[in-house]
């Protein structure tokens, strides 16, 4: 198979980078090279940021309603291509096709969502009496940094670019170095609809090289952040000293809770795609499935039974490979961790056997049982095929459980009775509730975390606030 080459996005064109370094892509369907990935580094950074800041006043300035229409146009060119985008996605993070043209519908939703609100950034009067006159505006950052994660790469370039460039902004992006080609060709297709060259711009490369030099960069207004806690940790503390706004959408280890009351013919397929979906790797994942004693044991058989419906490795299978090595290596560590704690696998807990899957980077769909809340499998995030049913008396142990975390991502909710649906929901500490229907939702709702699992807000209205400074204007009359 020819090797094909991602090279940096700069101010229209495509770059090589500055230092002539390359790293290898991987098929992680089979663990081999199948591509070169340019190593941008602090220098590439700077012709990128130099590229946005040229191209912000231009962008700022348009009238929105004009700045709308061409986000609005990207969205039907995001569709129009879906099988393209979708087919370079599925090759490089290893989902299914299915799986990959779902989340660019959702890229291409973005661009509709924000491409019609570009006009809704409006200020507001502030009645101070007599003799002034007062009102606010919502102006653009200027260069904005994005940092994405491997495991929905154009969807989340989506989530956080669309409203930032509605806003008036312009950006940088740094996708993973482990997935870089379909924001690549995200940039191409921009640029086909018109948005001008330097508007979004593309630095691949490694976190401590090209996204760190982002960070540092002091013409960066604002970053948003996507990825891990123990990175979202050093980006905060580079930003602590430069004040550096930031929205930190990080990792989770999110309840899932099944009532007794609940439809469980519902429950058990919606909790398994509540952790199954992309074989884990979602940061919203519910890999804590805490269950109402009295239904525990029947409960659990129903979930085994409804996991024989998993398919792994087969191209349009939910259960496909795990995008990198290291985290192929990770999965397998916690397999060792939970055994070592004393949980039982009633499902999975060790690499698939089917030696057709040999070299690619595939691990079992897993459901541990007599796990505790305070155990490692109960607490870390895996971020794989991975979760726990822990048992539970009344709603406020449910909800006490479901707090003892570090995290705050989401959170699931079982039940037929929906006072106490609304009661729980309520009293969880995480950003997104959803009862009856794990994953909910859609781009319009808000999305970030409580805790250690981030802060600010993307989706939605809200993110396009999180793209602007509020300047108030006091007129003395
Ligand atoms: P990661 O933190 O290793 O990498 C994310 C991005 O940050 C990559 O582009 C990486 O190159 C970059 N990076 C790494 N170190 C950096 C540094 N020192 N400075 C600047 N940039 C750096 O995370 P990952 O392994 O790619 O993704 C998995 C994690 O992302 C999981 O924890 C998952 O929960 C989280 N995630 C969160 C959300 C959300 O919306 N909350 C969505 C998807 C994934």
């Amino acid at each position: 198979m020819t090797l094909y080459t991602l090279d940096l996005f700069i101010d229209g064109t495509d770059r090589t980078p500055s230092q002539g370094r390359y790293a290898d892509g991987f098929d992680p369907r089979t663990g081999r090279v199948i591509s070169k990935v340019a190593l941008g580094d602090a220098q590439d950074v700077a012709l990128a940021v130099s590229a946005a800041q040229r191209a912000f006043p231009a962008w700022r300035d348009m009238r929105p309603l004009a700045r709308g229409r061409l986000l609005t146009q990207a969205a039907l060119t995001i569709r129009a291509q879906a099988s393209e985008l979708a087919t370079i996605e599925a090759r490089e993070t290893g989902k299914s096709l299915p799986q990959a043209l779902g989340e660019i519908e959702g890229v291409a939703q973005y661009f509709e969502l924000y491409g019609g609100l570009a006009t809704a950034l409006q200020g507001e009067t502030i009645g101070l009496g007599s003799g002034y006159h007062a009102y606010t505006r919502r102006e653009p950052y200027g260069v904005v940094g994005a940092i994405l994660p491997w495991n929905a790469p154009l969807n989340q370039a989506g989530r956080a670019c669309a409203p930032a460039l509605a806003a008036g902004n312009t950006v940088v992006v740094k996708p993973s170095e482990a997935t870089s080609g379909s924001v690549l060709a995200l940039a191409r297709l921009l640029l086909d609809c018109g948005v001008p060259a330097g508007v979004f711009n593309v630095i691949t490369g490694l976190g401590p090289e090209a996204g760190e030099a982002l960070v540092r960069h002091p013409d960066v207004r604002k970053v948003a952040f996507t990825g891990s806690l123990r990175a979202g940790q050093l980006i905060g503390r580079i930003a602590a000293d430069r004040i550096l706004p930031l929205t930190l959408e990080l990792g989770g280890k999110s309840p899932d809770i099944v009532f007794a009351d609940a439809d469980l013919s519902q429950a058990a397929p919606g909790v398994l795609k509540g952790f199954l979906t992309h074989a884990g790797q979602v940061c919203l994942a519910g890999t804590r499935i805490l269950v109402e004693r009295s239904i525990h044991d029947t409960f659990v058989v129903e979930l085994k039974q409804a996991m024989t419906a998993y398919r792994i490795g087969e191209a349009d299978s939910t259960i496909g490979p795990m995008t990198t090595l290291a985290q192929f290596e990770k999965v397998q560590a916690y397999y060792a961790i939970a055994q070592a704690e004393g949980a039982v696998a009633e499902v999975g807990g060790h690499l698939p056997q089917d030696p057709a899957l040999a070299g690619g980077w595939f691990v079992s769909p897993t459901l541990y049982t007599g796990v505790d809340n305070g155990m490692r499998i109960a607490r870390e995030e895996v971020f794989g095929p991975v979760a726990c049913v822990i048992p539970f008396d009344d709603e406020a142990h449910a909800i006490s459980i479901a707090n003892d975390t570090d995290y705050g991502l989401a959170a699931g909710i079982w039940t037929r009775d929906l006072a106490r649906a609304h009661r729980v929901a309520s009293q969880l500490e995480a950003g997104q509730i959803y009862v009856n229907e794990y994953m909910a939702g859609g781009v319009e709702t808000p999305l970030g975390g409580y805790k250690q699992s981030g802060y600010g807000r993307e989706k939605g209205l809200e993110a396009l606030h999180h793209y602007t400074h509020l300047k108030c204007v006091t007129v003395r009359l």
